[in-house]
């Protein structure tokens, strides 16, 4: 059996009485890529605030590894592996796509003296080899700026991916995406998926479709259902809360 690399047991967070999640259960896999869907409201980005750190549980426990994330601070969750992309691509535009990767790259892993240019080759091989997978390495001397909506979405989980997280969580990353970069994400999510664990929160259930391996679904802070996606779409609470709107 496949590793557990992350146990969210009785989560629930309270916004002012309100619960947002409400004691919620999920395992995610090593190397598994989960997909969250879910009404609006239904608590998806907030269970990815609680996993990154950014919002504080009410109660229950996430277990990442040996490491109980809810008694740590946002800093120390990034260092751990926890890596978190945000709905707006939150890229450096005046730097080069080249700069954007470099700069992401993590600084404690910086050697000193003479070991200077070994770090070098090391960056430099890590920037074309995400490059390459992101599919920008024709335009690593670009200004970020100009990029297209899509080229920008793939260059912030390039910066991400530089800083090697185990645990990769996008969220909605495929809005405002064209189709060709829809299919390219979805290739690319699959490829980032054989090193590491992926939790995906998306509508475009054409897109769900090209990555889901096992989806969640979410409804009012609470799982309505879990499985493939076949059996997610052929459930009648799902049909009747989502899918059929
Ligand atoms: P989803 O991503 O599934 O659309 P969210 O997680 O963004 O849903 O929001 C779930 C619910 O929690 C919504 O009703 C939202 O208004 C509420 N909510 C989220 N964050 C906060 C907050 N910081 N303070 C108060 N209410 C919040
Ligand atoms: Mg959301």
């Amino acid at each position: 059996m496949a590793q557990i690399l992350l146990a969210i047991e009785g989560l629930t967070v309270s916004f002012d009485g309100f619960k947002a999640v409400d004691d919620l259960n999920l395992y995610i896999e090593e190397k598994e890529l989960r997909v969250i869907i879910g009404p609006n409201g239904a608590g998806k980005t907030t269970v990815l605030d609680l996993i990154c750190g950014k919002t504080k549980a009410t109660s229950g426990s996430i277990k990442f590894k040996d490491s109980e994330l809810t008694k740590l601070p946002e800093y120390k969750l990034v260092q751990l592996g926890v890596g978190r992309k945000f709905q707006t691509p939150s890229i450096y535009e005046n730097l080069t796509v080249f700069e954007n990767l470099e700069i992401s790259y993590p600084k404690g892993r910086n050697v000193f003296g003479a070991l200077r240019f070994k770090r070098d080759d090391v960056v430099l091989n890590k920037i074309h080899e995400i490059a390459d997978m992101i599919f920008l390495t024709e335009l690593l001397e670009i200004q970020s700026g100009l990029l297209s909506h899509g080229q920008k979405q793939w260059l912030e989980i390039g910066m991400l991916l530089i800083q090697d997280p185990e645990l990769l969580m996008l969220d909605e990353p495929v809005a405002g995406m064209s189709v060709v970069e829809r299919e390219k994400t979805a290739e690319l999510l699959n490829k980032i998926a054989k090193g590491r664990s992926l939790i995906v929160i998306e509508h475009d259930m054409e897109f769900v479709k090209q990555i889901a391996h096992r989806v969640s679904v979410l409804h009012q802070g609470k799982l309505l259902a879990e499985g493939s996606m076949e059996s997610v779409q052929a459930n009648p609470k799902v049909i009747e809360v989502y899918l059929g709107h």
